[in-house]
């Protein structure tokens, strides 16, 4: 689990503020959820032969000795939110959350225990639009996030859940054919969850998953339709995708579309979002039959991939850095910097606090990446003037009256 120290939160404030921006553009309203829930809620939503349910999730005991885990996704606690809130009394919902997430992983690049994730879950509508419309919408964060050259769109149709017991028998067959080239975990799944074995990362097992009997060549004739009406959207949008047969998706509840937006610039964790429809979520978890589609995706990932060119566009340093050398400098410059900042909407200014002569405050000035230095000292007391000195150009230093000082830089702001 990391701190995430000053240096590196432009990069969070830029991935999240452009998700902020996006879900205005499209409509969807925020909803927040505790970091925690009973762990049987997991359990009966994840699955309870998957790696997340199986060894990845933080769980304990609190002190009325339920049985309590750190939220491994965000799904199934949305879905849980939902129905306890009554969202989905014939509603339509098209929702987001944002947030740590936790998992007992084997940390290293890509993989953390704590993660975060933006998320987003829409309920109550089955057509093959919204599936659409959150790809759509993942391909416009990408692009504004100029990461879209790095980026590549795999999808895939689960099917209905009968034409998915259908395959399940269908693999067992083939895997148990094949059982000596199981490695354990697949062993363990042949019977309990035997899709989970085409999802194996063991690479050992590739060529095995590669021959499989394939789902797309089970599905039943509407899901067929639904993924063709999605795939006949995307490319009205002229958004490219691969049909990737192998994807299944690490957690039980999918079926029909998942999808998954993956990179090859950074190694083994190539997946910086993923999702899919689960039609069968909210019934299976205590709601009336809501059908629902979303995706995740982690922010780490993403952050990895952002350009620093992206990054030094977003920064916003101070526009000035307020100079004040002796103590009744000090209050003088206080009073005008509140001014300034009742009157300048938007203004970024930085007083100058803990005293030390001009020179050392030069120094902190330009450190702090401001584009003008005001300066408040003996001179400038005596005249009620406050000299202004640009620390990025080569232009001249200026004086300007202290009862004028709201109009220049406001001024300054709006051409600069
Ligand atoms: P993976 O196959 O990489 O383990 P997953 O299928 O477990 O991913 P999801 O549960 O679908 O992942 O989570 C959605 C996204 O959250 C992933 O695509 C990834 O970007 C991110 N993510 C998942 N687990 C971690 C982790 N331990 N550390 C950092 N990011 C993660
Ligand atoms: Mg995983």
């Amino acid at each position: 689990m990391n701190d995430i120290l000053p240096e590196e939160t432009p990069r969070w404030q830029i991935v999240e503020g452009a998700f902020r921006q996006l879900m205005r553009a499209y409509g969807y309203d925020e909803i927040r959820m505790p970091l925690v829930e009973m762990t049987d809620l997991f359990k009966r939503s994840i699955g309870e032969v998957t790696d997340i349910v199986e060894k990845e999730m933080y769980t304990f005991v609190d002190r009325n000795g339920d049985s309590l885990s750190l939220r491994p996704e965000g799904t199934a606690s949305c879905v849980r939110a939902a129905i306890q809130n009554g969202l989905l009394h014939n509603q339509i919902q098209k929702l987001w959350y944002g947030g740590p997430m936790f998992r007992h992983e084997r940390p290293q690049k890509g993989r953390y225990r704590q993660f975060h994730q933006l998320g987003v879950e829409v309920f109550g509508l089955d057509g093959p639009d919204i599936d659409a419309e959150i790809i759509a919408m993942t391909a416009r964060y990408w692009r504004e996030l100029a990461l879209e050259h790095k980026v590549k769109l795999e999808m895939n149709s689960l099917g209905s859940n009968e034409a998915r017991a259908a395959y399940r028998d269908i693999l067992v067959k083939y895997f148990g054919q094949h059982s000596e080239h199981l490695d354990e975990d697949s062993q363990r799944r042949l019977h309990s969850n035997p899709l989970r074995i085409l999802d194996s990362k063991n690479p050992d097992m590739q060529d095995l998953i590669e021959a499989a009997p394939r789902l797309s060549e089970h599905l039943d004739e509407s899901s067929q339709e639904h993924f063709a009406g999605l795939c006949t959207m995307l490319d009205d949008l002229g958004i490219e995708y691969v049909i990737n047969p192998r994807l299944v998706r690490g957690l039980d509840y999918y079926n029909r579309t998942v999808f998954e937006w993956t990179t090859d610039q950074l190694g083994a964790q190539g997946t910086v979002c993923a999702g899919g429809r689960y039609d069968g979520l909210v019934a299976q978890l205590g709601g009336r039959a809501t059908t629902a589609v979303g995706f995740a995706l982690g922010l780490e990932r993403l952050i990895a991939l952002l350009d620093d060119a992206r990054v030094a566009q977003a920064a916003q340093p101070p526009h000035a850095y307020f100079i004040v050398v002796g103590s009744e400098a000090v209050r003088t410059g206080f009073r005008l910097s509140e001014e300034l900042r009742d009157n300048i909407p938007g203004l970024r200014l930085v007083m100058h606090t803990g005293g030390g002569s001009l020179k050392s405050q030069f120094k902190r000035a330009d450190r702090s990446g401001a584009q003008l230095a005001l300066i408040l000292g003996d001179d400038e007391l005596q005249a009620q003037t406050v000299a202004i000195k640009p620390l990025r150009t080569e232009q001249h230093q200026e004086t300007v009256a202290q009862d004028q000082l709201t109009q220049w830089l406001s001024k300054y702001i709006h051409s600069n």
